[in-house]
């Protein structure tokens, strides 16, 4: 049986004896467990599921690494997108903020040139999009989309040239900082230096917004936030951040930035990390000795190689859940998340973006096969069709959408000068 089958069989028995409940005081014939698994895969697997952020393209430069086989360490590959109807992903192209300058521009080259490689190697599974309408016509065609998002505003090198070609080559988001500061953004994770974004940083967004490329501003300081909201003309998006409501890290959102994001059509794309999902985890994470000992010790073997730093690491979290020196946190966590932000702005304002193959994975959301149990839970909560449909892809497709509006505007606009 496969992992999803027996999700479903577990979630219908539960609900079946509830339902068995509810029957015999209403008196009333009710849906049987059958029905609940036909309705959860037809729904999952019609809609278009997105996911906004994914670090498995330090996979394929550090190993050399191809897509086309399931493989038992990380999270994404085609057969265990295909299996948990994954629809489409955007493969970060990132480095550290302590990389820069021309190196950073020919290491962002780099990967770019392998994210397409995995696309032309694969034509039958992946379709490379730019567009929200790209992103639906892969998807009629039983395709996977693959779409390319860059973390980090130092990769281009304080110049827009470099930005436009980024956007040439498919780039469809710019998230504004990573962990630490640039020259004209500040980090959640850096000591303020800017008080925000600079002169330079708002023309950074407005290129963005006109080259058709969305502003994220995850891992962003929250003065960053505002003045990236306040100098872009389409919407914006998180592309990977979770609730500081519900786990208070920099790196997560305040129910405030939310609603202020969401006032301008913009959608928060929940990162599954156990230490942005769970108050409990990142504060004894934070506090224990062990963990850094015995992270540096797995890393040791990984050298500079990022994606083998990723995996090791999570192999430590999960050992010391194991020993009971770490507590653990189970995927509905995510789910929480989105109530959180569904309660505050409604089912319009968030999605998924997993931040699979770099950071650490809540138990039952090992890989991307897992993404069913996700619309699982929401039936399970009271969502209808139509909000699942919007959480899992579709308020994505619509920020893409009005993203590319603007761009159209804005190019008449500068034409018509
Ligand atoms: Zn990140």
């Amino acid at each position: 049986m496969s992992k999803y089958l027996m999700l479903v069989a577990g979630a219908t028995a539960l609900l079946g004896i509830a339902m068995l409940q509810a029957s015999k005081a209403a008196q009333t014939a009710l849906p049987s467990s059958d029905d609940f698994a036909a309705r959860a895969k037809k729904l999952h697997f019609s809609s278009i599921v997105i996911d906004t952020h994914d670090d498995t393209t330090q996979r394929l430069i550090w190993d050399n690494w191809d897509l086309g086989h399931r493989d038992a360490d990380g999270s994404i590959d085609i057969p265990r997108m295909r299996e948990g109807g994954l629809g489409a992903i955007f493969f970060s192209i990132w480095m550290p903020g302590s990389v820069n300058g021309p190196t950073a521009v020919q290491k962002s080259l780099d990967q770019i040139d392998a994210v397409r490689r995995q696309v032309l190697a694969h034509p039958g599974d992946l379709a490379l999009c730019t567009t929200a309408a790209e992103i639906r016509r892969a998807h009629a065609d039983g395709k996977i989309a693959v779409l390319m998002g860059m973390e980090g505003g130092h990769m281009i090198d304080d110049d827009l040239a470099v930005l436009r070609m980024y956007a040439l080559l498919g780039v469809r988001y710019l998230t504004l900082t990573h962990f630490l500061n640039n020259n004209w953004a500040d980090s959640s994770t850096d000591k303020p230096a800017h008080n925000g974004l600079t002169d330079f940083g708002r023309q950074v967004v407005r290129e963005l917004n006109r080259q058709g490329m969305m502003v994220d501003i995850s891992h962003t300081a929250d003065k960053t936030f505002y003045d990236a909201l306040a100098a872009s003309r389409a919407p914006i998006i998180a592309s990977h951040s979770s609730c500081r409501a519900l786990c208070d890290v920099p790196r997560n959102m305040t129910d405030d930035m939310i609603k202020a994001l969401a006032a301008k059509g913009g959608v928060i794309q929940i990162n599954y990390h156990v230490g942005f999902l769970s108050q409990e985890l990142s504060a004894a994470a934070a506090s224990s000795d062990e963990l850094k000992k015995r992270m540096a010790e797995a890393n040791i073997s990984c050298g500079e190689d990022e994606a083998c730093q990723t995996i090791e690491t999570d192999k430590v979290i999960r050992a010391m859940v194991a020993e009971g020196k770490l507590p653990r946190v189970d995927w509905t966590r995510i789910v929480d998340h989105i109530d959180h932000v569904v309660k505050l702005v409604g089912a319009e304002h968030v999605g998924l973006g997993s931040d699979f193959d770099g950071a650490d994975m809540p138990f039952g959301m090992e890989d991307a096969s897992d993404l069913p149990k996700i619309t699982d839970e929401l039936i399970r909560r009271g969502y209808t069709d139509s909000q699942i449909k919007n959480i899992l892809g579709e308020n994505t497709l619509r920020v893409m959408e009005q993203v590319e509006k603007v761009s159209r505007e804005m190019q008449a606009e500068s034409n018509s000068r």
